[in-house]
């Protein structure tokens, strides 16, 4: 075993295994010992036939829990770099936002003059129909008094 181990390096395998340390394919094995029946395992097809070897050896039930371990910390990254992202493009929307505020304000206070210079513009208007009336009323006054 230990000479097999030194010819083979030790290649950490998390997860399920696609290659042996020996370079070869990997398959799966049906178990035959007693306390194991049954239960699944990966192997690559020489150390079948050279049972002296260390290959690989894997349970399948074991493999699939660290693929679902690896794939869940994978998520668990993507998802935070998402929220990152998220959070850029909301920094992003918030200028445009903040500078759309901005606009309409002084849009608005360009607004209100002209509402108070029209305003002013009318009460000018209306001073000077008022002053007319009063003239032609006291014209039509003058003129039926006359005749
Ligand atoms: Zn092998």
């Amino acid at each position: 075993s230990s000479i097999s181990s030194a010819r083979f390096p030790r290649i950490s395998t998390h997860g399920i295994p696609t290659r042996c340390w020996c370079g070869e394919g990997i398959t799966t094995f049906d178990s035959s010992t007693a306390e194991n029946r049954y239960r699944r395992f990966y192997r690559c097809e020489i150390a079948r036939d050279r049972k002296t070897e260390n290959h690989l050896f894997k349970w399948i039930d074991e493999a699939l829990i660290e693929e679902i371990r690896m794939v869940d910390a994978k998520h668990e990254r993507v998802a935070q770099g998402i929220t990152k992202f998220e959070e850029r493009v909301m920094e992003k929307v918030m200028v445009r936002v903040e500078h759309q505020i901005q606009m309409s304000e002084k849009l608005k206070e360009k607004g209100d003059l002209e509402i108070a210079r029209v305003a002013h513009e009318m009460k000018h208007k209306l001073k000077i129909a008022t002053v007319a009336m009063v003239v032609v009323g006291a014209i039509v006054g003058i003129w039926t008094s006359l005749s």
